[in-house]
């Protein structure tokens, strides 16, 4: 069932959402970007359907929510340990269609990757439901089509504003059709946009021969990237964590245990006990990084874990294309499968 709102409809469909439901969107943080006099969007909570952004792509990823930045998992004492609360509302997340694949993704990793589902994450995902934002054009740097995640319905209702001024919505999970029915908005057949092209193109390689982790393609970034982290922090599909214990007292005993997230592309990633440090060279970082996402990755689950939001590419200082390594990649594997026949 779909519905067509007014600007004021969609206010109050928002508003009334909010007395059930936290509302986790994009949200424009005005002044609050890289550069003097820019914006920045990113994931906040709200009350308010004037906050969420519907229109501008996400700077920062939705699993904010999921995998937060910083998270105190549990306090210990010396003989106790306490988990932190969590607030057990419902949290509706407003996110695209190509975020809605990177949660399948996340799922994978700390639901599916082991003999135990991760008990903090767990407890996060099952407040969770997803409110699709449709994507009427695509954005720059996007290949989401490339990646085959341009198109979903795995959401509880869609949400978008289109040419003539209206909101269009596409309700599929029964219990929101209450907060809908409540209001003066037409009922319409609806399909949420999605884009079938996108500018920036790639074909993944479905085999990457081991040559490849030794070519040169690899080298080029050791003196382009600077090794900021920044693509890792933008990425809706990036899991990495690491763990630290704050002590209240001085013996070390009372304090507690937070996970923090981690990247793959900074100093000290991989540092181990005497000094070693696996990935010294950026181009190893970037070699890593890449090849986790489309090789990987797949491996184990099938399917590749980049979804082609180009986020990366949007915000990387050094200009560095994932979309060109993709492509770069692609190259040397064929050839090396040439050599190899
Ligand atoms: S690829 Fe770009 S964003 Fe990522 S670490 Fe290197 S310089 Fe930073
Ligand atoms: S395009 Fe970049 S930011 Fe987006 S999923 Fe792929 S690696 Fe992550």
């Amino acid at each position: 069932m779909g519905y067509q709102m007014s600007e004021k409809d969609y206010g109050d469909l928002v508003r009334k959402l909010s007395e059930d439901y936290r509302i986790f969107a994009p949200v424009r943080k005005i002044g609050e970007g890289r550069f003097e006099g820019t914006d920045v969007v990113r994931y906040d909570f709200v009350t308010d359907a004037d906050e969420i952004e519907l229109e501008k792509k996400s700077d920062y990823p939705f699993r904010e929510f999921l995998t937060p930045l910083s998270e105190t998992l549990f306090y210990f004492t010396e003989d106790k340990v306490t988990e932190a609360g969590l607030d057990p509302r419902p949290v509706l997340i407003f996110l695209r269609s190509c975020d809605v694949h990177a949660l399948k993704r996340i799922d994978d990793i700390y639901l599916k990757n082991g003999r135990d589902e991760d008990w903090f994450y767990r407890r996060r995902r099952d407040l969770v439901h997803l409110v699709l934002i449709g994507c009427t054009h695509s954005y720059a740097n996007c290949f989401c089509a490339s990646m085959g995640s341009n198109q979903t319905d795995e959401y509880a209702f869609s949400i978008e504003k289109r040419e003539d001024g209206c909101y269009y919505s596409d309700v599929k999970d029964e219990k929101f059709k209450t907060a809908f029915e409540g209001l003066k908005a037409e009922k319409k057949d609806v399909t949420p946009s999605y884009v079938t092209e996108n500018r920036t193109k790639v074909t993944p390689p479905d085999r990457i021969p081991a040559s490849v982790y030794r070519d040169k393609l690899w080298d080029e970034y050791d003196a382009r990237c600077i090794a900021c982290g920044r693509c890792n922090f933008v990425c809706p599909t990036c899991t990495c964590f690491t763990m630290q214990d704050i002590y209240y007292s001085d013996n070390g005993k009372v304090g507690e245990r937070r996970r923090v997230g981690a990247s793959c592309m900074v100093d000290g990633f991989t540092n181990v006990a005497g000094g070693g440090q696996y990935r010294r060279k950026h181009g190893e970082r970037m070699r890593f990084k890449v090849l986790h996402k489309i090789g990987d990755f797949r491996a184990k689950f099938g399917y590749n874990m980049c979804v082609g939001c180009g986020r990366c590419d949007d915000v990387c200082p050094a200009y560095i294309s994932y979309a060109n390594i993709i492509s770069k990649v692609a190259k040397a594997s064929e050839d090396a499968g040439k050599e190899e026949k």
